[in-house]
Protein backbone atom coordinates (compact mmCIF):
# COMPACT_ATOMS: atom_id res chain seq x y z
CA UNK A 1 0.00 0.00 0.00
CA UNK A 2 3.32 2.38 -0.43
CA UNK A 3 3.13 5.17 -3.00
CA UNK A 4 5.73 5.34 -5.55
CA UNK A 5 8.25 7.60 -3.54
CA UNK A 6 8.55 5.31 -0.58
CA UNK A 7 11.72 3.34 -2.38
CA UNK A 8 13.42 0.87 -0.39
CA UNK A 9 16.34 3.04 -0.73
CA UNK A 10 14.18 5.72 1.23
CA UNK A 11 13.12 3.50 3.32
CA UNK A 12 16.44 2.04 4.89
CA UNK A 13 18.52 5.53 4.81
CA UNK A 14 15.47 7.96 5.80
CA UNK A 15 13.36 6.13 7.87
CA UNK A 16 12.52 6.04 11.61
CA UNK A 17 13.42 2.64 12.71
CA UNK A 18 10.92 1.27 14.56
CA UNK A 19 11.29 -1.82 16.75
CA UNK A 20 7.83 -4.52 18.50
CA UNK A 21 7.99 -1.91 21.79
CA UNK A 22 8.51 0.94 20.46
CA UNK A 23 5.53 3.62 19.98
CA UNK A 24 3.71 5.32 17.23
CA UNK A 25 0.39 7.62 17.41
CA UNK A 26 -2.31 7.09 14.68
CA UNK A 27 -6.52 6.35 14.71
CA UNK A 28 -8.49 4.98 11.93
CA UNK A 29 -11.92 5.28 11.56
CA UNK A 30 -15.59 5.40 9.55
CA UNK A 31 -15.36 9.33 11.50
CA UNK A 32 -12.12 10.39 9.82
CA UNK A 33 -12.77 12.39 6.49
CA UNK A 34 -10.08 10.04 5.08
CA UNK A 35 -12.23 6.86 5.49
CA UNK A 36 -11.12 4.58 2.74
CA UNK A 37 -8.74 7.40 0.95
CA UNK A 38 -6.16 4.24 1.52
CA UNK A 39 -8.44 2.21 -0.77
CA UNK A 40 -8.12 3.29 -4.39
CA UNK A 41 -5.23 3.12 -6.75
CA UNK A 42 -2.65 0.93 -4.64
CA UNK A 43 -0.27 -1.62 -5.71
CA UNK A 44 -1.46 -4.47 -2.83
CA UNK A 45 1.05 -7.59 -3.05
CA UNK A 46 -1.08 -10.67 -2.16
CA UNK A 47 0.72 -13.50 -0.09
CA UNK A 48 -0.77 -16.94 -0.58
CA UNK A 49 -2.20 -16.16 2.62
CA UNK A 50 -3.79 -13.80 1.63
CA UNK A 51 -5.24 -15.23 -1.03
CA UNK A 52 -6.45 -18.32 0.67
CA UNK A 53 -8.54 -16.56 2.94
CA UNK A 54 -9.79 -14.06 0.22
CA UNK A 55 -11.28 -16.54 -2.02
CA UNK A 56 -12.52 -18.45 0.67
CA UNK A 57 -14.14 -15.18 2.41
CA UNK A 58 -15.93 -14.56 -0.99
CA UNK A 59 -16.59 -18.68 -1.20
CA UNK A 60 -15.12 -18.82 -4.67
CA UNK A 61 -12.48 -21.33 -5.99
CA UNK A 62 -8.66 -20.32 -5.91
CA UNK A 63 -8.67 -20.04 -9.81
CA UNK A 64 -12.06 -17.84 -9.96
CA UNK A 65 -10.86 -15.70 -7.59
CA UNK A 66 -7.34 -14.87 -8.91
CA UNK A 67 -8.95 -14.78 -12.24
CA UNK A 68 -11.55 -12.25 -10.84
CA UNK A 69 -9.86 -10.16 -8.30
CA UNK A 70 -5.98 -10.47 -9.21
CA UNK A 71 -3.33 -9.86 -11.89
CA UNK A 72 -0.06 -12.38 -12.17
CA UNK A 73 3.23 -10.41 -12.35
CA UNK A 74 6.58 -11.40 -11.72
CA UNK A 75 8.10 -10.03 -8.81
CA UNK A 76 11.00 -6.88 -8.50
CA UNK A 77 13.52 -9.40 -9.62
CA UNK A 78 11.82 -10.95 -12.59
CA UNK A 79 12.57 -14.54 -10.76
CA UNK A 80 9.24 -16.17 -9.30
CA UNK A 81 5.05 -14.77 -9.79
CA UNK A 82 3.53 -12.54 -7.33
CA UNK A 83 -0.07 -11.24 -7.97
CA UNK A 84 -1.68 -8.11 -7.31
CA UNK A 85 -5.22 -7.19 -6.28
CA UNK A 86 -6.70 -5.57 -9.18
CA UNK A 87 -8.31 -2.03 -8.93
CA UNK A 88 -11.33 -1.01 -10.84
CA UNK A 89 -9.61 -0.11 -14.21
CA UNK A 90 -12.03 3.21 -14.06
CA UNK A 91 -12.50 4.18 -10.91
CA UNK A 92 -8.82 3.01 -9.44
CA UNK A 93 -10.85 1.39 -6.21
CA UNK A 94 -10.45 -1.83 -4.73
CA UNK A 95 -12.28 -4.27 -5.72
CA UNK A 96 -13.56 -4.87 -1.99
CA UNK A 97 -14.33 -1.33 -1.06
CA UNK A 98 -17.97 -0.41 -0.36
CA UNK A 99 -19.16 3.17 1.25
CA UNK A 100 -19.37 1.48 4.76
CA UNK A 101 -15.48 0.08 4.55
CA UNK A 102 -14.07 -2.95 3.55
CA UNK A 103 -16.34 -5.57 2.80
CA UNK A 104 -13.71 -8.58 3.66
CA UNK A 105 -12.52 -6.32 6.87
CA UNK A 106 -12.63 -9.97 8.42
CA UNK A 107 -10.20 -11.56 6.13
CA UNK A 108 -8.38 -8.04 4.79
CA UNK A 109 -4.56 -8.47 3.47
CA UNK A 110 -1.28 -8.52 5.28
CA UNK A 111 -0.80 -5.02 3.60
CA UNK A 112 -3.91 -3.71 4.85
CA UNK A 113 -3.74 -4.69 8.36
CA UNK A 114 -0.11 -3.01 8.63
CA UNK A 115 -0.61 0.41 7.02
CA UNK A 116 0.49 2.43 8.30
CA UNK A 117 3.30 0.23 9.36
CA UNK A 118 5.43 -1.09 7.01
CA UNK A 119 8.15 -3.67 7.60
CA UNK A 120 11.89 -3.72 6.21
CA UNK A 121 14.58 -5.92 6.05
CA UNK A 122 18.04 -5.38 5.00
CA UNK A 123 19.07 -7.81 2.50
CA UNK A 124 22.10 -9.30 4.98
CA UNK A 125 20.45 -9.03 8.64
CA UNK A 126 23.35 -8.30 10.71
CA UNK A 127 22.74 -8.25 14.53
CA UNK A 128 23.58 -4.25 13.93
CA UNK A 129 21.04 -4.33 11.29
CA UNK A 130 18.11 -6.14 11.46
CA UNK A 131 14.52 -6.04 10.03
CA UNK A 132 12.19 -3.15 11.50
CA UNK A 133 9.06 -1.37 11.51
CA UNK A 134 8.74 2.22 9.52
CA UNK A 135 5.64 4.44 9.62
CA UNK A 136 4.16 5.45 5.96
CA UNK A 137 3.05 9.37 6.15
CA UNK A 138 0.95 10.21 3.39
CA UNK A 139 -1.10 12.97 2.17
CA UNK A 140 -4.21 10.95 1.72
CA UNK A 141 -4.13 9.71 5.54
CA UNK A 142 -4.98 12.17 8.26
CA UNK A 143 -4.85 9.11 10.91
CA UNK A 144 -1.44 10.38 12.19
CA UNK A 145 -1.43 11.91 15.32
CA UNK A 146 -4.41 10.62 16.18
CA UNK A 147 -5.10 8.52 19.40
CA UNK A 148 -3.18 7.21 22.03
CA UNK A 149 0.54 6.32 21.52
CA UNK A 150 0.54 2.58 21.10
CA UNK A 151 3.56 0.26 20.79
CA UNK A 152 4.00 -2.02 17.48
CA UNK A 153 3.72 -4.81 19.29
CA UNK A 154 0.01 -3.74 20.30
CA UNK A 155 -0.70 -2.93 16.38
CA UNK A 156 0.56 -6.16 15.66
CA UNK A 157 -1.93 -7.96 17.81
CA UNK A 158 -5.27 -5.89 17.17
CA UNK A 159 -4.97 -5.66 13.14
CA UNK A 160 -4.93 -9.84 13.43
CA UNK A 161 -1.35 -10.13 11.94
CA UNK A 162 0.15 -12.78 13.77
CA UNK A 163 -1.41 -15.50 12.19
CA UNK A 164 -0.22 -13.94 8.65
CA UNK A 165 2.93 -13.58 9.88
CA UNK A 166 2.98 -17.43 11.41
CA UNK A 167 1.34 -18.71 8.02
CA UNK A 168 3.61 -16.47 5.55
CA UNK A 169 7.21 -17.64 7.12
CA UNK A 170 7.57 -20.57 5.22
CA UNK A 171 6.45 -18.46 1.80
CA UNK A 172 8.75 -15.70 3.52
CA UNK A 173 11.44 -18.58 3.54
CA UNK A 174 10.99 -19.72 -0.08
CA UNK A 175 11.30 -16.65 -1.68
CA UNK A 176 14.54 -15.84 0.59
CA UNK A 177 16.22 -18.54 -0.40
CA UNK A 178 19.83 -18.42 -1.76
CA UNK A 179 18.61 -20.12 -5.21
CA UNK A 180 16.96 -16.80 -6.07
CA UNK A 181 20.48 -14.88 -5.61
CA UNK A 182 21.91 -16.66 -8.30
CA UNK A 183 20.19 -15.02 -10.77
CA UNK A 184 18.24 -18.64 -12.35
CA UNK A 185 15.42 -17.88 -14.09
CA UNK A 186 12.96 -20.46 -13.67
CA UNK A 187 11.49 -21.82 -16.83
CA UNK A 188 8.15 -21.25 -17.54
CA UNK A 189 6.54 -24.72 -16.46
CA UNK A 190 8.32 -23.70 -13.19
CA UNK A 191 6.72 -20.36 -12.88
CA UNK A 192 3.13 -22.21 -13.20
CA UNK A 193 4.00 -24.82 -10.66
CA UNK A 194 5.29 -22.02 -7.97
CA UNK A 195 1.74 -20.05 -8.92
CA UNK A 196 -0.45 -23.04 -8.74
CA UNK A 197 1.08 -24.55 -5.52
CA UNK A 198 1.20 -20.83 -3.81
CA UNK A 199 -2.19 -19.18 -4.94
CA UNK A 200 -4.20 -21.25 -6.73
CA UNK A 201 -4.50 -23.82 -4.04
CA UNK A 202 -8.18 -25.41 -5.29
CA UNK A 203 -5.99 -26.46 -8.63
CA UNK A 204 -2.76 -27.57 -6.83
CA UNK A 205 -5.87 -29.77 -4.76
CA UNK A 206 -7.15 -31.43 -7.85
CA UNK A 207 -3.20 -31.89 -9.30
CA UNK A 208 -2.08 -33.86 -6.29
CA UNK A 209 -5.54 -36.17 -6.04
CA UNK A 210 -6.27 -36.20 -9.56
CA UNK A 211 -2.29 -36.84 -11.27
CA UNK A 212 0.04 -39.83 -10.61
CA UNK A 213 1.47 -37.13 -7.82
CA UNK A 214 0.64 -39.42 -4.65
CA UNK A 215 1.66 -42.60 -6.84
CA UNK A 216 5.12 -40.76 -7.30
CA UNK A 217 5.65 -38.97 -3.39
CA UNK A 218 5.60 -40.86 -0.09
CA UNK A 219 2.89 -39.06 2.16
CA UNK A 220 1.78 -40.25 5.12
CA UNK A 221 -1.89 -40.80 5.05
CA UNK A 222 -2.61 -38.35 7.70
CA UNK A 223 -1.48 -35.98 5.67
CA UNK A 224 -3.14 -37.32 2.73
CA UNK A 225 -6.33 -36.66 4.13
CA UNK A 226 -5.56 -33.30 5.83
CA UNK A 227 -4.70 -32.33 2.75
CA UNK A 228 -8.16 -33.32 1.04
CA UNK A 229 -9.75 -29.87 2.68
CA UNK A 230 -7.80 -27.92 4.92
CA UNK A 231 -6.30 -24.65 2.88
CA UNK A 232 -3.71 -24.58 5.38
CA UNK A 233 -2.11 -27.34 5.18
CA UNK A 234 -1.87 -27.41 1.47
CA UNK A 235 -0.28 -24.48 0.79
CA UNK A 236 2.48 -25.98 3.60
CA UNK A 237 2.35 -28.75 1.18
CA UNK A 238 3.14 -26.65 -1.89
CA UNK A 239 6.10 -24.97 -0.67
CA UNK A 240 7.12 -27.95 0.14
CA UNK A 241 7.19 -29.26 -2.45
CA UNK A 242 8.45 -26.01 -4.63
CA UNK A 243 11.68 -26.74 -2.22
CA UNK A 244 11.99 -29.65 -3.52
CA UNK A 245 11.18 -29.42 -7.08
CA UNK A 246 13.11 -26.21 -7.66
CA UNK A 247 15.80 -26.44 -5.52
CA UNK A 248 16.85 -30.14 -4.86
CA UNK A 249 15.75 -30.46 -1.02
CA UNK A 250 14.93 -33.38 0.57
CA UNK A 251 11.95 -32.01 2.02
CA UNK A 252 9.77 -34.67 -0.46
CA UNK A 253 10.58 -38.50 -0.37
CA UNK A 254 9.68 -40.55 -3.99
CA UNK A 255 8.70 -43.73 -2.61
CA UNK A 256 11.17 -46.65 -3.11
CA UNK A 257 9.54 -48.84 -5.93
CA UNK A 258 9.53 -45.71 -8.18
CA UNK A 259 13.20 -44.87 -7.30
CA UNK A 260 14.16 -48.91 -8.21
CA UNK A 261 12.53 -48.76 -11.66
CA UNK A 262 14.54 -45.09 -12.22
CA UNK A 263 17.75 -47.35 -11.44
CA UNK A 264 16.78 -50.20 -13.05
CA UNK A 265 15.77 -48.27 -16.03
CA UNK A 266 19.54 -46.53 -15.80
CA UNK A 267 21.01 -49.77 -15.26
CA UNK A 268 19.64 -50.75 -18.50
CA UNK A 269 20.19 -47.74 -20.12
CA UNK A 270 24.20 -47.23 -18.52
CA UNK A 271 23.52 -44.29 -17.22
CA UNK A 272 22.95 -43.81 -13.51
CA UNK A 273 20.18 -41.93 -11.29
CA UNK A 274 21.24 -39.20 -8.10
S1 LIG B 1 -8.93 -5.15 0.86
FE1 LIG B 1 -10.19 -3.83 2.14
S2 LIG B 1 -8.76 -2.62 3.36
FE2 LIG B 1 -7.62 -3.49 1.65
S3 LIG B 1 -7.65 -1.93 0.06
FE3 LIG B 1 -9.37 -3.30 -0.31
S4 LIG B 1 -11.11 -2.37 0.74
FE4 LIG B 1 -9.25 -1.40 1.55
S1 LIG C 1 -6.54 6.92 4.89
FE1 LIG C 1 -5.57 6.31 6.84
S2 LIG C 1 -6.94 6.96 8.49
FE2 LIG C 1 -8.04 7.18 6.54
S3 LIG C 1 -9.16 5.23 6.40
FE3 LIG C 1 -7.23 4.89 5.33
S4 LIG C 1 -5.81 4.09 6.89
FE4 LIG C 1 -7.59 4.94 7.97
Amino acid sequence: MLDQAVTPERILHDYQRLTLDDKFTFRCGGDLDCFTNCCRDVAIVLTPYDVLRLKKARRLDSTEFLEKYTLPLLNSQQLFPVVILRMDPETKKCPFVAERGCEVYADRPWACRMYPLGVAAPQNPTSADRPFYFVVEEELCHGHGRGPARPVREWIVEQGIEAYEMMGTPFQELTLHDFWSRGTALTPQQVEMFYMACYDLDRFRRFVFDSRFLALFEVDEARVEALRSDDEELLDFGVQWLRFSLFGEKTMKIRREIVEARQQAAAEAGTTVA
